[in-house]
């Protein structure tokens, strides 16, 4: 694999595991070239087979590859994954079809770090939520403020007009 041809790879996915989500700063290295289709088999080592993953995901994938039975892993750029797996409010991820709970299972996905991860990552989310309400409520405040210095403004000109 060429210097070029890695960089390519994890620009489509974004510096993540094609599997499990977790990023390079979060691993603290470059992550692995899955073949999806495992050498062992006769895959080709050639782009179409790569999945740029992190090294547990890899090692639970292993040469496992059925593709035509329902037990079978997704890909993750070709399958849907949306319409066989789901993550549920306590980070782990449940199988909506037959083989999204093949996927889940076979390649750990609820490993006890993973779900941890999702965890304080659904955190990070609503506290940015919490941040942008904040935001805009100081801002709301901010153009009160402004509406009424310039009320008052109004109210003292009139006064020192009168005095005068
Ligand atoms: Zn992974």
């Amino acid at each position: 694999m060429r210097d070029d041809e890695h960089d390519t790879l994890r620009q489509l996915y974004q510096y993540r595991c094609g599997y499990c989500g977790v990023r390079e700063e979060d691993v603290g290295a470059v992550l692995t070239v899955d073949h999806f289709e495992p050498r062992s088999r006769g895959g080709l080592h050639h782009p179409e087979n790569w999945v740029y993953a992190c090294h547990a995901c890899n090692e639970f994938k292993g040469d496992f590859h059925q593709p035509d039975q329902p037990f079978r892993i997704l890909h993750p750029l070709r399958d849907q994954l949306g319409t066989h797996v789901t993550e549920d409010a306590d980070g782990r991820l449940r199988g909506l079809t037959q083989t999204g709970t093949f996927h889940v299972e076979r390649l750990h996905l609820n490993r006890p770090q993973l779900v941890r991860y999702r965890v304080e990552r659904r955190r990070q989310q609503e506290l940015r939520q919490t941040q942008i309400r904040q935001l805009q409520r100081l801002q709301e405040l901010e153009e009160q403020i402004q509406a009424m210095t310039e009320e008052l403004n109004g109210i003292n000109r009139e006064a020192g007009n009168k005095i005068d």
